[in-house]
C-alpha cells in the first residue's frame, strides 16, 4: 500500500516531534521550514533520514500532502496555508495528531495567562501518586513524548493556536485559566475570533468530560451563555459560591465535586498572589477530579515554588527583594504581579507594546510604585500614561542599567519588579533571555 503524505510545516519542537512520530507510525515525512532550522532539530531529522528543507517552501512538494502539520508559529492567513486549504489537504496541530497514537487520559490547559504556571502545578500534583508527562508548550513536544514515553496520563499546555487545527482532539479535563485579549494580530483583531479558539479546548467533550474555568471572568461567562458547551461544567470563583467546583471561603480553598469536598488553607501555598490562588484551585480541581488523595494535594500546593521568569523571587540584596516576572508580557499578567506587590515598588516596565491599555494598572501604580524604569525601545506610551503618578520614570534601554539604576531608588524594604507588560523582542531575544539578563544583572550588582 502506498505510504501516505504527511507535510510539516516548521521545523522546531513541534514539527520535528511530530515527524518522529509520524515516521514510526509508516507515513511518508518531508519537513519544510521558511526559516533557518536549528542545528539540534537538524541532526534529529538527519539521523533519521527524514526529507527536509529550510529557507524555502518547495510547494510542488507540499501540495501533494495527504495531511499537512502546521506548526503553531505559522499564522493561517499565510498564502501557503490557504493554498494547502483550497486544495482540500487537511491541516492538523500536533496536538491533533500526537493525540492520535495516545489512549492517555488528557488534561488540556489554555487560558490567556497562567497557563505554564497552572499545568505545572497540575503536574506537580498528579505526578506524586500517578505516571504523568508534561508537554504541549512546555519541554519536549507531546508527539516526541507519545513516541518515547507514552504515560498513561498527560497535562498539556495548549495555546490557542495549538487549539485552531484541532478536529477530534478531546480531553477528558479541559481548563480555562482565563482570556484577556492576546495575539490578536493572529485573529483579525476580532476578540471574539481569540475567544472562540479558546474555547475549541471544549469543542469534542461530551457530559462526561470536564470543563474547570474561573468564574469571575465575564468574558468566560458571556461567551458560555451564548455558546453552551457539552461538558460538565467546574468554574472555581474567588468571590461566589460554588456548589460543584471550587470557591474561597475566609483563607479556605473549598473544592467540591459529587459531594465530595476538600479543603485547604490559601496561607499553606509556596505561591502567592491572586492569580496563584486561581491557579492553585484550578490545579487542584483536576487532581480532586483524578482522585488523588487529598492530604497529597495539600502537601503539593505546599511545596510547589513556581516556574522560571513568573513572579520569580531572585535575591534579596540590602533587604530589598528582587523579582523576576520576565514571563508578563501583557497587562493583565502585570496587573497581578502589581497587585500581590506587599512593599513599595521599583517597577521595570517595557517593551514591545501590544496596543496595550495601562488603565487597570493606575490604581496599583498610585498605590505601591515609588519608581518606574521603562526599559524599551519606544517608551512613549508608559510615559504618557504615568509621568503624572510617580516621582521618578527614567528609561533606558539596557538590563544592567536599569537594575543598577532600581538599585540605587530602592531602600530597605522595598521590591525591585521586572514586569514588563510588553513582548521581549525589541531588546532582547525572548522573555527568557530578559529574564535571564535581570537576573545576571541582579547577581552582578
Ligand atoms: P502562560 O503560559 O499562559 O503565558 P504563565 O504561567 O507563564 O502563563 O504566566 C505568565 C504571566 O502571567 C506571569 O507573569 C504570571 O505571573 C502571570 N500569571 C500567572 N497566572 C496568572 C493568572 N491566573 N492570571 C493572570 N496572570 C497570571
Amino acid at each position: 500500500m502506498k505510504k501516505q503524505r504527511l507535510v510539516i510545516l516548521g521545523g522546531g519542537e513541534s514539527g520535528v516531534g511530530t515527524a518522529l512520530l509520524g515516521k514510526a507510525k509508516g507515513f511518508e515525512i518531508f519537513v519544510s521550514d521558511k526559516g533557518i532550522i536549528k542545528e539540534k532539530y537538524k541532526e534529529v531529522l538527519i539521523h533519521n533520514e527524514i526529507e527536509w528543507e529550510e529557507e524555502t517552501h518547495t510547494e510542488s512538494k507540499i501540495l501533494n500532502a495527504d495531511v499537512v502539520m502546521k506548526s503553531p508559529g505559522i499564522p493561517d492567513k499565510a498564502p501557503l496555508v490557504k493554498q494547502i486549504r483550497e486544495n482540500g489537504i487537511q491541516v492538523v496541530s500536533e496536538i491533533e495528531f500526537a493525540a492520535k497514537y495516545t489512549n492517555a487520559t488528557i488534561v488540556g490547559i489554555t487560558g490567556s495567562n497562567g497557563k505554564t504556571t497552572t499545568a505545572s502545578l497540575t503536574h506537580h500534583i498528579l505526578t506524586q501518586e500517578l505516571e504523568v508527562g508534561l508537554a504541549g508548550n512546555i519541554g519536549d513536544s507531546f508527539a516526541k513524548q507519545i513516541l518515547e514515553k507514552n504515560y498513561p496520563n498527560y497535562v498539556l499546555e495548549i495555546s490557542s493556536f495549538q487549539l485552531d487545527d484541532i478536529v477530534d482532539f478531546k480531553p477528558y479535563i479541559a481548563v480555562i485559566t482565563n482570556i484577556t485579549p492576546d495575539h490578536l494580530d493572529r485573529y483579525n483583531y476580532e476578540f471574539e475570533n481569540y475567544i472562540a479558539s479558546k474555547f475549541r479546548i471544549a469543542l469534542n467533550q461530551t457530559k462526561e468530560d470536564y470543563l474547570i474555568y474561573d468564574a469571575d471572568d465575564q468574558v468566560i461567562l458571556d461567551w458560555l451563555d451564548k455558546h453552551p458547551v457539552q461538558s460538565t461544567l467546574l468554574p472555581f470563583s474567588l468571590v461566589k459560591k460554588i456548589e460543584n467546583g471550587a470557591y474561597l471561603e475566609n483563607d479556605n480553598i473549598k473544592i467540591t465535586i459529587d459531594n465530595n469536598q476538600i479543603d485547604m488553607s490559601t496561607k499553606d501555598l509556596a505561591l502567592q498572589g491572586t492569580h496563584n490562588i486561581k491557579n492553585a484551585m484550578a490545579a487542584s480541581t483536576v487532581a480532586h477530579l483524578l482522585r488523588i488523595r487529598k492530604q497529597t494535594i495539600r502537601e503539593s500546593l505546599e511545596n510547589f515554588h513556581g516556574v522560571e521568569h513568573r513572579l520569580e523571587n531572585v535575591l534579596k540584596i540590602n533587604k530589598v527583594q528582587y523579582i523576576n516576572d520576565s514571563k508578563a508580557t501583557n497587562v493583565n499578567a502585570t496587573y497581578y504581579a502589581l497587585e500581590s506587590m506587599d512593599a513599595p515598588t521599583v517597577w521595570i516596565v517595557g517593551g514591545q507594546d501590544k496596543g496595550n491599555n495601562y488603565q487597570e494598572l493606575y490604581p496599583f501604580v498610585n498605590e505601591k510604585v515609588k519608581a518606574i524604569i521603562c526599559l524599551g525601545v519606544d517608551n512613549e506610551k508608559l510615559l504618557e500614561n504615568f509621568s503624572s503618578m510617580v516621582d521618578v520614570i527614567i528609561e533606558t534601554q539596557y538590563m544592567s542599567e536599569a537594575v543598577k539604576i532600581a538599585y540605587k531608588l530602592a531602600e530597605a524594604g522595598d521590591n525591585v519588579l521586572l514586569s514588563p507588560a510588553c513582548a521581549s523582542f525589541d531588546l532582547f531575544e525572548n522573555y527568557e533571555d530578559r529574564g535571564r539578563q535581570f537576573k545576571d544583572a541582579v547577581r552582578n550588582l
